[in-house]
């Protein structure tokens, strides 16, 4: 089986336990204002020409072995770290089939397994794929469903219902907040969030991951729309603010 990547980092260690090597799948069902990486927000391979400037793809076609070949490049700094590997983008269960199949062969060599994902994805396919991973960074982007559908286009109804799944399951969640503001860093949604995480979950850490403009510049070079202009980065004070409003909260926080 072949699945669409559009990057493969080395070295990550912000995306789960110890030293990681992130796999980025193509293909996103959301399109939130703030996406850090737009260029995978279309499912499949995408050809850029630039005037003057030549051309450069997004995206190539791999497989489960040509995948695994690459990660067992870092097998020693994953077991120096306890580290592992990561399934980000994107949202990687857009290729669900073709995560299963990489996911069952990584775990049958001893790999720890981390799913970064936005929960928008059919009940069932969520299901069958998360057993097979030992750790799931949920995103939890807006509580208010108005708010949720207008800044990332779709509701976060079967999000909730997704996060409610892994719970009955006992999985190992970490919670990733993207911090944008005016948008989703208000008081109201804040204690939203932690009422909710408290009454429904035993989730006790939480990535507040605070908005930066790193990706504004991708936005031109796709052709696509950016929805962030205006809105600044939140001062390290701001940061501190919220960090320190969810830690008295009960939450350990970790900040990027
Ligand atoms: S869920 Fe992530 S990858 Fe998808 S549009 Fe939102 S920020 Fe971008």
């Amino acid at each position: 089986m072949q699945g669409i990547v559009f990057d493969i980092k080395r070295f990550a260690i912000h995306d789960g336990p110890g030293i990681r090597t992130s796999i980025f799948f193509k293909g996103c069902p959301l399109s939130c204002w703030w996406c850090h990486n737009p260029e995978s927000c279309a499912k499949g391979i995408q050809k850029l020409d630039f005037e003057f400037k030549g051309s450069s793809t997004i995206g190539w076609e791999t497989s489960a072995e040509q995948l695994l070949f690459e990660v067992e490049k870092d097998r020693a700094f994953f077991d120096e770290s306890n580290g592992g590997v990561t399934f980000t983008g994107g949202e990687p269960m857009m290729q669900a089939n073709f995560l299963k199949e990489t996911a069952e062969l990584f775990k049958s060599k001893e790999l720890h397994l981390t799913l970064d994902t936005t929960g928008y994805v059919a009940e069932q396919k969520f299901r069958e794929v998360v057993g097979l991973m030992d750790l799931v960074l949920f995103d939890l982007k807006h509580m208010n469903e108005k708010s949720h559908f207008e800044f990332t286009g779709v509701s976060n109804k079967l999000i909730f219902r997704n996060l409610q799944y892994l719970v009955e399951e006992g999985k190992e969640i970490h919670i990733r907040y993207p911090m944008m503001p005016g948008l989703n860093d208000e008081e109201s949604n804040l204690i939203e969030m932690m009422q909710f995480l408290q009454k429904n979950t035993d989730v006790k850490r939480i990535h507040l991951l605070p908005y930066h403009k790193i990706a504004s510049g991708k936005y031109e070079k796709l052709g696509m729309k950016n929805r962030m202009i205006g809105i600044d980065e939140p001062s390290q004070a701001r940061i501190e603010l919220v960090k320190d409003y969810l830690e008295i909260g009960g939450f350990e926080v970790m900040v990027g």
